[in-house]
Parts: C-alpha cells; structure tokens; sequence
C-alpha cells in the first residue's frame, strides 16, 4: 500500500513531503528529490505524487481509487515524463507535450501533478522549455523531479525547486527489511546484497534479483583482492572479462566504488564483513580514497565516449601505480 510511512528512514525529507501534501499544508510549485541511484527516489516521487491528489485526511491513504490509479500511473491528473527507452535524454518534444497537457485544469483531484524522472538527463533546449513553465506555472501545477546526479543539473532548473536529498538507510535497518522483503532468501545471499549495497536498496535488491549485478560486483571483489597481492598480472587479468564492455566496466566502478567507500571507512569504525576487515587489512583508507578518485574521473571519461581499451588500461595502470606509491 502506498503510504509515507512505508519508507524507509530519510525522516526529514518524507516529513518535508508529508507536511506539504496534507489539507493545510503549504506547498511549493516543484519539488527535486536526489541522491545515488537505488536510494528510492522513484518510490517516494509517487508517494508524494499520491499524497497530492488524495482526498483523504491522511494523504496518501492508499485506499482510494486515486491512491490506486497513482500507483498504476493511470491517474488523468498524473503526467509521467522520463526517458523514452531508444533515447539518451529526455527530448524538448517531450517537454513541449507536457506543457501543452500541464495547462488543461485538472480533471478528479484539485491538482495536477508532473512527475519528471531523470531531470538531469536533458539537453539545453529541453531545459529552457521547462523553464519556461517552470518560472510561471498555473496554481494547480506541482511538479515533482527527480535526478541521480546533481553535478549534471541544471542550476536554473534547481534553484526553482525544493531541493531534497536521499540518503542510505542505516544498515541494520536494511538488514531486516531485506530478510521481510525476501523471506526465502539464504541468509548468505542477504549478507552479500548488503555486502553490494550497504544502505542503498536499490542495490541490494538489484544484486539479488539480478545475476548481472551479482557477477559484477563479484568481479569488482576479485579487483579488489587481486590489489592487495599487487602484482599488475592479476590486475590486468581480472579486469580482462571488460574488454568491449563499456556498461559492464561502468558497473564495475560504481561497485569498485562502493567497496572503496567500505574500506575507508574500516580505517575508523569495526566493519560488519569480515570481507572488508581482510579487504582492509591490505588496502589503507588513503589508498581506499585514491581508488575513488580514480572510478571517479574514469567514469566521467567513460561517459564521454572515451575509448574503452584505454580507459581499462588506464584504470590498471592507476590502480597499480596506488598500491605501490608511498601513503
Ligand atoms: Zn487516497
């Protein structure tokens, strides 16, 4: 059922939303919820979207047709804009089509809302067509946006919203949400989903619904172990499944990432995995931060279109060059 209380942990955020969508709440023209990917930002958009065009005095109740009609994206007061599956970004055609729809009054609730997923994926010109309404929007209009990247956002698009951020849940807690959501899950598999995702659910769940995920981040632990022997030969030959992989290696960094995040953190709190304790015993917290840096700059590189071949040459020789520079 679809409810604010569902959601796990992020307080003041949902507080934030719950305020603005009950009767007497006051409530801001556009609302921009961000954070890592698999922090839950898509699940809580519709919450709130459900929230807005509720009648109930707890909104959303998740009761009533227009609760359900949110959660079947079916509501005619409800316009949902994300990426077409064919596309890279989000077209100005698609900007200009809503525009066109967000001026008919709404239709069964007092308002309209415009769920925008993916708002840092778009071009100049789509960002200048939202703003256009963005800047004067009619008074029943709410719109609600996403995005996974704040460096890619536009700060005319930003700075006219409520920007809220997702953060991960505390591990114990997604410790026992992952056990209820996946009763006959081996508890093994659990303890390597957190492993994978630590606080991030998406992640956790995307690893254990997933067999890609899982291998990758496997993959990403072999890199990683093949580091603390430091020899380049096991570097290189784990990371020679990539060759010709451009989203598989994109994967690989956002896992490397996630175990250097883990690593670092062992320096000065006891790690829950013992994975990461022996992990750590060979990797030093400022090694751990160098990795990131380097998964940092070569995604944005990746991202780009640089040359693949390249890139995981450059990734080898970087991580290579970190175990045996001096800290
Ligand atoms: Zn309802």
């Amino acid at each position: 059922m679809i409810s604010f209380t569902s959601f796990l942990s992020n307080h003041a955020v949902v507080q934030t939303l719950q305020r603005a969508a009950s009767p007497a709440g006051r409530l801001s023209h556009a609302y921009l919820l961000h954070g890592t990917k698999g922090l839950g930002k898509r699940t809580l958009a519709r919450i709130f979207a459900a929230g807005l065009l509720c009648g109930a005095d707890e909104r959303p109740c998740g009761q009533c047709n227009s609760c359900h009609k949110v959660e079947k994206e079916s509501h005619p007061d409800l316009m949902v804009l994300r990426r077409q599956a064919d596309k890279s970004i989000i077209t100005v055609e698609q900007i200009r089509t809503m525009r066109e729809q967000a001026w008919l009054r709404p239709n069964e609730s007092e308002r309209r809302v415009i769920l925008l997923e993916g708002a840092d994926q778009m071009n100049p010109a789509a960002v200048g067509a939202l703003l256009k309404i963005l800047e004067e929007p009619p008074s029943y209009l709410v719109f609600i946006l996403t995005a996974d990247n704040m460096d890619a956002m536009p700060d005319t698009i930003a700075s006219r919203c409520v920007c809220l951020e997702l953060s991960e849940v505390p591990r114990l807690q997604a410790e026992k949400w992952l056990v209820r959501q996946f009763p006959d899950e081996d508890a093994i598999l659990i303890d390597r989903a957190l492993l994978c995702g630590g606080g991030n659910l998406g992640r956790c769940i995307a690893f254990l619904k997933g067999e890609r995920e899982a291998a990758s981040f496997e993959l990403a632990l072999t890199v990683m172990k093949s580091l603390t022997t430091g020899r380049e030969f096991d570097i290189m030959t784990a990371l020679s499944p990539l060759e010709g992989d451009r989203e598989g290696f994109l994967q690989l960094l956002t896992d490397l990432d996630q175990l250097a995040g883990q690593i670092a953190r062992a320096g000065f709190i006891l790690p829950e995995s013992s994975e990461i304790a022996h992990l750590a015993a060979g990797i030093s917290p400022a090694r751990a931060i160098r990795i990131h840096q380097l998964g940092d700059g070569l995604r944005r590189r990746l991202i780009l279109n640089g040359n693949l071949s390249l890139l995981l040459g450059t990734c080898c020789a970087g991580l290579r060059q970190i175990m045996e520079q001096p800290v």
